[in-house]
């Protein structure tokens, strides 16, 4: 049992008929065998061809021993089939598989580096390339290499040879098969042993773009798109850059000038923001220090605020510490309170021994320094109470701590 492979004499055939030589079963897929196929089975890093036989799907298709398998999607009890290439995903492998050759050949004879691996994936291509630096100037080099190759539409060939032959020829990898071997060349340019579909020029390739390259391990990962993808790519990006020129009412060559006067104006602004936030805490601090009530031998500012940020309310009490007061503060933030106490370096209030002896009454947690201290509660409900609590404290004097107070 033996698959004749009809793409090898004509890789442009898009069907074709054929008779069953073999079928199983594997699990649940249902495989058949012909004795001729179009369908080119996954290898060398070029994807299985997909399609129909006889109507039926077909989603994989392997090589083994001699024997193309093509797995269906259903059953097919025919002994004589008719099978159909999805033409326009084999095509694509075409020029993403051949647009591989000429690059790997490009990057070999320009910066004499050997590509050590390829894969085709199903939005953009790669190949590994056996070095660890690949300056910018050499990959254009490589893509416009490559890019004059495909539009001379040099010939295609493909041929099997014989092991005398095959030792005249400058391949750029010794062959891995046994057997008679499979030559792909492109005359005064690439001869690499390949068993893939090609088109029948370079010119079908279209076009190759190297999108990026970045380093894996020991070696260069290059990420490219041939023919279709390639316009496909061209058009995603030329969508995007018109719509961000329309919308920021610039020419494309401004973009970029636009962006960064952008990003500069948003740079001022937030430093404007921040100082005017600076200056509006100032007088809400010197707000809050009008309403200040004295406990004991110290002035004291106690407020319940909603909904605002710490780092807001952490300013705040710095303010009115620097004036000379206390500041107890809690914060509702949904169901949870939040306790901030605020004194200056010469206040006899040590804020971190106050706060822990006035949230113990309150399921509360919290600590810091004796002149910031900030802490939280589960029931924000019980704010105000805290802060009574604490102002109690301060109030009777036991809370003050003239032996830890400096000054
Ligand atoms: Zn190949």
């Amino acid at each position: 049992m033996h698959t004749e492979r009809l793409y090898f004499s004509d890789p442009y055939l898009p069907h074709f008929s054929a008779r069953v030589s073999a079928r199983k079963r594997h699990g649940e897929a249902h495989m058949i065998a012909l004795d001729q196929s179009a369908f080119y089975p996954e290898s060398g890093g070029q994807p299985a061809d997909h399609g129909v036989l006889n109507g039926i799907p077909v989603v994989d298709v392997q090589s083994d021993d001699g024997v193309v398998w093509h797995t269906l999607a259903a059953p097919l009890t025919d002994d004589q089939v008719r099978g159909e290439i999805d033409w326009g995903r084999r095509f694509d492998h075409m020029q993403q598989h051949h647009g591989q050759h000429l690059l790997s050949a490009a990057f070999e004879q320009l910066s004499h580096v050997q590509t050590v691996s390829f894969h085709l994936g199903t939005a953009s291509s790669t190949v590994d390339l056996a070095t660890a630096t690949l300056p910018h100037d050499q990959v254009v080099a490589a893509e416009d290499l490559v890019n004059r190759i495909i539009w001379e539409s040099r010939p295609v060939l493909a041929r099997f040879v014989t092991a005398e032959e095959l030792k005249t020829l400058p391949l750029r990898k010794p062959p891995v098969v046994k057997g008679p071997v499979r030559i792909v060349s492109v005359p005064d340019f690439d001869h690499s042993a390949c068993g893939g579909t090609h088109p029948h020029t370079t010119g079908g390739v279209g076009l190759l773009h190297v999108r990026r390259w970045e380093r894996r391990g020991e070696t260069i990962r290059v990420e490219f798109l041939c023919g279709a993808r390639a316009l496909h790519d061209y058009r995603h990006r030329d969508g995007i850059v018109t719509r961000l020129a329309t919308q920021a009412s610039v020419g494309i060559d401004e973009i970029e000038a636009t962006v960064e006067r952008l990003r500069e104006a948003e740079e001022r602004s937030r430093k404007q923001l921040a100082k005017a936030q600076q200056q509006l805490i100032g007088y809400e601090a010197l707000a809050l220090i009008e309403r200040a009530h004295i406990a004991g031998i110290t002035r004291v500012v106690q407020h319940v605020f909603d909904n605002r940020e710490m780092s807001d309310i952490r300013l705040l009490a710095q303010h009115i510490a620097e004036n000379g007061c206390v500041a107890l503060f809690g914060v509702r933030n949904g169901q949870r309170g939040q306790v901030l106490l605020a004194s200056g370096p010469n206040a006899a209030v040590n804020c971190n021994r106050l706060l822990r002896d006035t949230l113990a009454n309150f399921v509360g947690r919290g600590g810091g320094q004796a002149i910031l201290a900030q802490g939280g509660i589960p029931d924000a409900d019980r704010l105000a109470e805290v802060l009574d609590v604490a102002f109690a404290k301060i109030a009777s004097g036991e809370a003050l701590d003239l032996k830890d107070a400096k000054g």
